[in-house]
C-alpha cells in the first residue's frame, strides 16, 4: 500500500516524502514540475536510501492521474499540487482557480472511482482572512482576499461537501502558518522561481549576495516593533505533522481541520535579527510601504493539532534560519 504525494517535488513535499519514506511508508509521486526540478527527487532518494515511484504527469489530466490509480495500491493521498502566489494569482485568477480547484475536483473524482477515500490537503492561515484576532482557531469564520486564498477556502468546502455526501471519506485539512527552513543536511530546500515572494528566501538571496537588500513592507503595524508578525514554522515540523495527519485519517472518517504553525508571532525585523544571529551573516534592509493586502499579526493556536494528532513544533526559529541558510549557502543556484 502507497501514499500518493502530489506535488512531492515541491517544498513543502519533498520534506514531507523524506519524512514519510524515513517511517517506513511506501510513496508514489505525482508533479508535473510547473514550479520544481526534477534533481529533488534524486536527493529525496539519497536522504533516504529509499527508491519511490515517480509520475511526471499534471493532475489536470484525468487519464494520467487514472493510471497512477490502476498501477500502484493507494492508500491514501497528500495533496500539495498547487499554485501559491499570491500576487500571482491577482494577475492570473483563471489559471489559479483551474490549477488548483479543477486539479482538486479531478483528484477527488479519480480517488473517489477506485475507493480511496483519505487525503490530508495543503490548506493555508490565508483562509482566516483579514478579520480575525490572533491566536488564530479552527472554528472562526473564514474569509479571503485574493484568489490563492480563495481557492483554499472553496477546496475546504468542497471536501466539507464530499464528506457530507458521503461518510466514509476521512479528510485532514492542514492550515500551515509560515513554513521556513530546509532540511538539515542541506541538500533539500526551497528554491522559488525568479523572484521570491515570501520573506525567507528573500532573506537568503539577500545573505548570499544575488540581492542587494532586503525591502521590510512597512514598520507602522501594530505590532511590538511596527512590522508585521507572523507564525514562522520549520518545515521538517511541518512535515512530521503530514505524518500525524496521515496516522489520524487512517484510523478514522471525517473531516477536520487543524492548525500547523507553533502559536508564536515573530515580527520581519525579530526574524532578520535572529537570522543575523544564527548565521553571523548580515541583511541589509530598507524599510518600505505597506504590501497591500497584509495584515499586521498573524498566529496559531496549535491546541487542536496537539490535542488530536499529537503533534506539536520542535524547532526554534534560529533552527529554521541556520538550516534555510545551509540551504542556501550549499545551493547558491537552487536545484
Ligand atoms: P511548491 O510550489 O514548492 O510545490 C507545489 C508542487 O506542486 C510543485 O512541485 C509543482 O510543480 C506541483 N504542481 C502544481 N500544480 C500541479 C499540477 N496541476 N499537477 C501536478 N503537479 C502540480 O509549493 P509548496 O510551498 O511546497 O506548497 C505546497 C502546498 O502547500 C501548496 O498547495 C500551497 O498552496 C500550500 N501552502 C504553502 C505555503 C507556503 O508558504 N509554502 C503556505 C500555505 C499553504
Ligand atoms: N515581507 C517583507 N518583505 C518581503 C517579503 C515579506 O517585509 O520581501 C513581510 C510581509 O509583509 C509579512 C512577512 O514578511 O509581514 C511574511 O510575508 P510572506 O510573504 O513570507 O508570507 P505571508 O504571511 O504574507 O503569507
Amino acid at each position: 500500500m502507497s501514499i500518493l504525494i502530489t506535488g512531492g517535488a515541491g517544498y513543502i513535499g519533498s520534506h514531507t516524502s523524506v519524512e514519510l519514506l524515513k517511517a517506513g511508508y511506501d510513496i508514489v509521486i505525482a508533479d508535473n514540475f510547473s514550479n520544481s526540478k526534477p534533481e529533488v527527487l534524486n536527493r529525496i532518494e539519497e536522504l533516504t536510501g529509499k527508491k519511490f515511484k515517480f509520475y511526471e504527469i499534471d493532475i489536470l489530466d484525468r487519464d494520467s492521474l487514472n493510471k497512477v490509480f490502476l498501477e500502484n495500491s493507494i492508500e491514501a493521498v497528500i495533496h500539495f499540487a498547487g499554485l501559491k502566489s499570491v500576487g500571482e494569482s491577482v494577475a492570473m485568477p483563471i489559471s489559479y482557480y483551474y490549477n488548483n480547484i479543477t486539479g482538486s475536483l479531478i483528484l477527488a473524482e479519480v480517488m473517489a472511482k477506485h475507493d480511496v477515500k483519505k487525503i490530508v490537503f495543503s490548506s493555508s492561515a490565508t483562509v482566516y482572512g483579514m478579520n480575525n484576532v490572533s491566536p488564530l482557531t479552527e472554528d472562526l469564520p473564514l474569509s479571503t482576499t485574493n484568489p490563492y486564498g480563495s481557492t483554499k477556502l472553496m477546496i475546504e468546502q468542497i471536501f466539507q461537501d464530499i464528506y457530507v455526501s458521503d461518510k466514509d471519506w476521512s479528510i485532514a485539512l492542514l492550515r500551515y502558518f509560515n513554513p521556513i527552513g530546509a532540511h538539515e543536511s542541506g541538500r533539500i530546500g526551497e528554491d522559488p522561481k525568479g523572484t521570491p515572494n515570501n520573506i525567507m528566501p528573500y532573506i537568503t538571496q539577500v545573505a548570499v549576495g544575488k540581492r542587494d537588500k532586503l525591502s521590510i513592507f512597512g514598520d507602522d503595524y501594530d505590532t511590538h516593533d511596527g512590522t508585521g508578525v507572523r507564525d514562522y514554522i520549520h518545515v521538517v515540523d511541518l512535515a512530521k505533522g503530514h505524518l500525524k495527519a496521515v496516522e489520524k485519517i487512517m484510523g478514522t472518517k471525517g473531516i477536520d481541520a487543524y492548525n500547523l504553525g507553533t502559536g508564536i508571532g515573530y515580527s520581519v525585523l525579530d526574524l532578520v535579527k535572529n537570522f543575523e544571529e544564527a548565521t553571523g551573516v548580515k541583511v541589509p534592509y530598507v524599510i518600505t510601504k505597506n504590501r497591500p493586502g497584509d495584515i499586521a499579526t498573524c498566529f496559531s493556536d496549535p491546541t487542536k493539532a496537539l490535542k488530536e494528532l499529537g503533534w506539536k513544533t520542535e524547532k526554534t526559529l534560529k533552527d529554521m534560519c541556520k538550516d534555510s541558510w545551509r540551504w542556501q549557502s550549499n545551493n547558491k543556484a537552487g536545484y
